[in-house]
């Protein structure tokens, strides 16, 4: 069962929490630890690569491309320059690659383009959000590993302490400075994100932008240090509507590493009736029953988050099934 396909209760009482996406790749975090493991693996014969380039990966025919890991590493390191190499781990179950294969994540320093260094001229460039809503549950958990992974490695080259370049142990999960020997290890961002109910069963959504923009979404924001998530679901909701939450309940989350977020995903209940944009985040807030939101989305009048994110899972939690979309 997807993520989007769940069957939520007929009587739609908050009482059950979003279904788990199964892990996809068995990253073997032990078996990472051990030195030399990465070019055991490249040069086993069995693994296969993805290619990460500027946050885009190699697409062929909605499907993401893997190469045979050890030429691909020699030829785009020829072509491309040092590359950075990643260990994702080994599949689990999926039509298209076969169980246990191990996954390596190659990260040119310079774009290459496809047809040289060994990418298929056939393929093409793409980011996560313009193909994720084509890939299979497989290449999907790849994509979003692969990003969260390389976008922190991007964005944490030295030493927070002393400045250093830091080095890349473990198969790329961590990174130790040479200077000092500290220890750094890949960051995820939580963030709430909350479908909030009235006591008459209704749902607040919200937007940001021009005043008359159609687009409306689950209200959303980062954890504070030192916050509990539960006091980032008052404290967000509060700020952006001026709403106050009487009650909350989580019900799952969703890996948004676009660059680093986690998305937790929560209901919230309130007495308030009156929202009240900060307009700065937020600048239009509105109350929609069940028949209104579909009506509004069928019509036309409004959008609402796509299947990719969480934000739909959750308004679809509410509502009690699947939203139809107005066919384009
Ligand atoms: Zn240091």
């Amino acid at each position: 069962m997807s993520f989007t396909e769940f069957q939520a209760p007929a009587n739609h009482l908050i009482d059950t929490v979003l279904p788990v996406r199964p892990a996809m790749v068995d990253r073997g975090s032990a078996e990472r630890l051990k030195p030399g493991m990465l070019d055991g693996v490249i040069s086993s014969g069995s693994a296969k690569a993805m290619v990460l380039s500027e946050r885009q990966a190699l697409v062929v025919e909605d499907k993401l491309w893997f190469g045979e890991a050890a030429p691909l590493f020699e030829s785009l390191q020829a072509a491309g320059g040092p590359l950075t190499a990643i260990y994702l781990g080994r599949t689990l179950a999926d039509s298209s690659l076969s169980a246990q294969t191990p996954i390596v994540l190659f990260v040119p320093s310079e774009p290459v383009s496809p047809g040289v260094a060994g990418l298929p001229s056939g393929a093409s460039w793409a980011g996560f959000r313009e193909v994720a809503g084509r890939l299979g549950a497989m290449d999907t958990a790849l994509f979003v590993e692969a990003s969260a992974i390389s976008n922190w490695h991007a964005t944490h080259t030295h030493c927070p302490k002393c400045g250093t370049p830091t080095e890349i142990e473990a198969a790329g999960w961590v990174r130790r400075c040479p200077r000092d020997q500290s220890e750094h290890y890949p960051r995820t961002d939580p963030a709430i994100i909350v479908t909030v109910v009235g006591s008459d069963g209704r749902l607040l959504l919200g937007g940001g932008g021009p005043l008359d923009a159609k687009n409306y979404s689950t209200l959303a924001g980062f954890v504070e240090p030192g916050e509990s998530l539960e006091q980032a679901v008052v404290r967000e909701i509060g700020e952006e509507v001026g709403i106050r939450v009487t009650a909350c309940q989580y019900l799952g989350s969703q890996s948004w590493p676009f660059p680093a977020s986690l998305m937790l995903g929560f209901t919230a209940t309130t007495d308030d009736v009156e929202a009240r944009p900060d307009g700065v985040e937020v600048t239009r807030a509105r109350w929609f029953s069940r028949e209104e939101l579909q009506e509004a989305v069928l019509s036309g009048e409004i959008t609402i988050s796509t299947r990719l994110s969480i934000a739909r899972s959750l308004i679809e939690h509410w509502y009690g099934g699947v939203i139809e979309d107005l066919q384009q």
